[in-house]
């Protein structure tokens, strides 16, 4: 089986030890992985062993994997109104920065966060002001942090390009930051995945508000909710409420050929028996190549 060629991969799990996720990314034949530094549910945080670390890097080394992307907790909100809760997050965003300057993994992905109420200005500003008191005190971490598109539920920050550029621009240290998209977080929160063209000119939109350059790391997610319905619900690509040829403009768009896009999709198994990301793969493998006349021959063979 050859290698996925266009930067593909996807969210593997840690059970068991972090080089866990390497391994099966290794068994997937993916170039790129994106894993949780520990468990998503837990406020708690395990400090990483020095033989958990050598086993990391070792394993990193051994395997063909290109690039790591981490997700940081569900639990963390960098805008919240609510003292305690904010500084709690802070302090766990801190471990997060931290175990991905420890494991060499270069972007950490998070969401904004939720203002609760207070208005989205002031829940901007909030999240601002965190990641500078955080970057005052971490100075020269290479980690750079990506703010994710969000699909808007409730009062969460983060549906609107403008609200990304915003928080950067409020930053003192813009360059330790970059941004996430997510495709089935921009359709459920209205940006228009529903043809080649409506990607093309949500392309433009992404340009003129952010900047393809600040884009660093894709989720390739299809959408079990259509268009605006501003909640977040993730499909295998190609069954959901985005089209293969808006999946296709986006990935073989110049700009973000060579970085991550990683999927975020249930790890199932398909009814034709294969693991889902292994069918959602092929699927983006056809999608990221030119019809050559060898690509025809490797297209028949794969069934999707
Ligand atoms: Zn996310
Ligand atoms: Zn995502």
């Amino acid at each position: 089986m050859h290698y996925h060629v266009g930067m593909f991969g996807s969210h593997l799990s840690i059970a068991g030890g972090l080089h866990n996720a390497l391994l099966e990314a290794q068994q997937l034949k993916i170039s790129c992985v994106q894993v949780f530094t520990k468990n998503q549910r837990q406020w708690q945080v395990k400090p990483l062993t020095n033989e958990q670390i050598d086993l990391w890097h070792k394993t990193r080394a051994q395997t063909k994997i290109r690039q790591v992307v981490s997700h940081d907790s569900y639990l963390i909100n960098l805008a919240s109104p609510d003292p305690e809760n904010w500084k709690k997050s802070k302090s766990l965003f801190r471990e997060e920065l931290l175990r991905c300057e420890t494991l060499n993994i270069p972007f950490l992905v998070t969401h904004p966060g939720a203002h609760m109420r207070q208005g989205e200005d002031w829940g901007l500003a909030r999240v601002a002001k965190a990641l500078n008191q955080l970057h005052k005190q971490l100075p020269g971490l290479k980690v750079i942090t990506c703010l994710e598109v969000t699909a808007g539920q409730g009062t969460a920050l983060g549906y609107r390009f403008e609200h990304l550029r915003k928080i950067i621009d409020l930053t003192t240290q813009p360059q330790r930051l970059a941004v996430c998209l997510d495709t089935a977080h921009m359709l459920a929160a209205g940006y228009e995945l529903t043809s080649a063209a409506g990607c093309r000119r949500v392309i433009a939109e992404l340009t003129d508000t952010i900047g393809l350059d600040l884009v660093q790391v894709i989720h390739l997610n299809d959408s079990k909710v259509p268009k605006g319905k501003r909640v977040d619900r993730h499909e295998h690509i190609g069954h959901g409420h985005i089209p293969l040829s808006a999946f296709r403009e986006l990935v073989n768009h110049h700009h973000f050929r060579s970085i991550p896009k990683i999927l975020e999709t249930a790890k199932e198994i398909s009814p034709d028996g294969r693991p889902w990301d292994i069918v959602n793969l092929a699927t983006l493998d056809q999608l990221g190549k030119r019809p050559t006349k060898r690509n025809l021959n490797t297209q028949k063979r794969i069934k999707v």
